[in-house]
């Protein structure tokens, strides 16, 4: 997926001018990329229509930056769809809360209710656990297991049949002992589905839960919504938490779960063990959705560096076809600016993959600030002129001597300049002078 809506928007930074065809491309290729993460069909829907309307292309003004209004829309409005609008419920310390767990088997509540249990007592709660699992054989054991590892109290039985007073007896009994975070593990799974949703209900009635936490595998793909929304019915979900964010699914079900249950994600499992579990972030998480490492760095690295629509001299001087050494100056500047962000390279057309491989960022930084370094070397004559034949073999000398770096050092920066200038010529004459998107590369 990711690859895809990188891809997308990068196809789209390449064009010449965005017009309502390449907006569309870009937005078909995103759906489909959302889709193949698992997001609800209807959501995308919704989604495409919201960017079309934020991304009015007759309301830009000429010299707006289109490409970054576009990637700011389809950020913002992935992560509007995972904020339901309410805060999560959050139990207080000291004061006594009951938490209770439903989700499918096997979505990982068992081991998520430890985790949540593990996570607040680190930070001075009195936490317990309550095994309402009289479903599965070994739930207790697990549960029992997981609790003594972690040294909180835990009760359940094994002769008890009936998961409703197993909770109930449970609960009372923390409430007593002081505990200010009871947590009920349910069962995930029934002879029939009513009946599971039943007992959920009867569980619900005699804990009176503070807070209901859906649990949901990552990998579940479409069938989210319609299971989150099974569970609200059932009990009043207030909170998800998504699980096996360590595997190969990016997740795109939790917002579905979102949209059903119109609660927040509050925690995200991350591993089998007690503390691979992490407070929710919605940007961090939309970003690993759309595969782009941190997003929401990569924005305030591109607003940090002048865009191309920005520099009217550099764009006049392209057009014209003019590409000197003092222009990859300042592009190096550019990207000494942006730092080891492979990504946004590719909007600076022959600056990518060739100077600096993806992988050797850090490699290739230091060889641009070797360049410059050479460059501060030379004469506003030799900067400003397109000739490389001026660069004669005295020059070439006094410029290795000036800089303190190899003869060598210095042809291979005037072989890096020929191919980048080469790349940028081309570009004579596509480069709209005032606004539209960078040039073509
Ligand atoms: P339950 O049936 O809903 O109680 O699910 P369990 O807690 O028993 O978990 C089912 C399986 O998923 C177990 O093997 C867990 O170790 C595993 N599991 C749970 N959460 C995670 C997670 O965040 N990452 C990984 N890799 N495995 C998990
Ligand atoms: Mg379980």
């Amino acid at each position: 997926l990711g690859g895809s809506i990188t891809g997308a928007l990068k196809r789209m930074s390449n064009a010449t001018i965005i017009d309502e065809k390449v907006l569309n491309e870009c937005l078909n290729d995103i759906t489909r990329a959302l889709l193949q993460s698992d997001v609800r069909f209807e959501l995308v829907l919704n989604l495409q229509k919201n960017i079309k309307k934020i991304v009015n292309l007759d309301d830009l003004a000429a010299g707006h930056n289109k490409r970054k209004i576009i990637q700011q829309a389809v950020y913002s409005e992935l992560c509007k769809i995972l904020d339901p609008g309410k805060p999560p419920l959050t139990p207080k310390k000291g004061k006594t809360s009951v938490v209770m767990f439903v989700g499918l088997q096997g979505s990982g509540k068992t081991t998520t209710c430890t985790k949540y249990a593990y996570y607040h007592q680190k930070k001075g709660w009195k936490p317990a656990l309550v095994c309402a699992d009289t479903f599965r054989a070994g739930a207790f054991d697990q549960l029992k297991q997981n609790a003594t590892k972690a040294k909180i109290p835990f009760y359940g039985s094994y002769m008890e049949s009936d998961p409703v007073k197993i909770a109930g007896e449970g609960v009372e009994r923390f409430k007593k002992e002081n505990c200010d975070l009871i947590i009920v593990d349910t069962s995930g799974r029934h002879k029939q589905e009513a009946a599971l949703f039943e007992e959920m209900r009867q569980i619900s009635e005699i804990t009176k839960p503070d807070l209901v936490i859906f649990v949901m595998d990552s990998s579940i793909g479409q069938a989210a919504y319609d299971q989150a929304q099974a569970f609200k019915k059932s009990s009043s979900v207030g909170a998800v938490i998504i699980t096996k964010m360590d595997g190969h699914a990016k997740g795109g079900g939790a917002l579905s779960a979102v949209a059903a249950t119109k609660s927040p994600v509050i925690f995200i499992g991350t591993g089998e063990h007690m503390d691979e579990f992490e407070v929710f972030d919605a940007k961090s998480f939309v970003s690993k959705l759309l595969g782009m490492g941190d997003l929401s760095g990569f924005m305030d690295k591109i607003h940090e560096v002048v865009p191309m629509e920005q520099q009217p001299e550099l764009l006049q001087k392209l057009s014209e076809g003019t590409f000197t050494l003092r222009i990859m100056y300042e592009q190096f500047q550019n990207i000494l600016k942006m730092g080891p962000i492979g990504q946004v390279l590719g909007m600076l057309p022959g600056l990518n993959s060739d100077l600096m491989p993806k992988g050797q960022e850090k490699e290739s930084q230091a060889k641009v600030k070797r360049y410059m370094t050479m460059m501060d070397s030379m004469t506003n004559e030799e900067l400003d002129s397109t000739n490389l034949k001026l660069m004669n073999e005295s020059r070439i000398m006094r410029i290795a001597r000036g800089s303190g770096r190899a003869v060598r050092e210095v042809m291979d920066m005037l072989e890096e300049y020929k191919r980048l200038a080469k790349v940028w010529t081309k570009m004579k004459g596509k480069i709209p002078k005032k606004g539209g998107m960078g040039p073509v590369s």
